[in-house]
């Protein structure tokens, strides 16, 4: 037997009861299922947003610095043509 917090009235009610005895509550242990998925969505949800961060640096990564070192390199390069010819 292990007591729960009712999740309408914060009555402690045992885990088996399928009603809360104070306020009445169906299923007053429920509670405890839906923090356990709440959960484990916000570990999924963690999960798929740590994915889509590290895709999104990956991105940056292989596309903005490319862009970012030649944006850096042009100034030399211009500055080589104009003393060749
Ligand atoms: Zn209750």
């Amino acid at each position: 037997m292990s007591l729960v917090t009712c999740r309408a009235c914060d009555h402690q009610v045992d885990t088996s009861a399928l009603a809360c005895p104070k306020c009445g509550a169906t299923d007053p242990a429920k509670k405890i299922s839906r923090q356990r998925r709440d959960a484990r969505n916000f570990i999924i949800q963690t999960i798929i947003w740590l994915s889509l961060i590290g895709c999104a640096g990956w991105y940056v990564w292989n596309t903005l610095i490319p862009v970012v070192k030649q944006y850096i390199v042009k100034p030399q390069n211009d500055q080589s043509p104009v003393g060749r010819p």
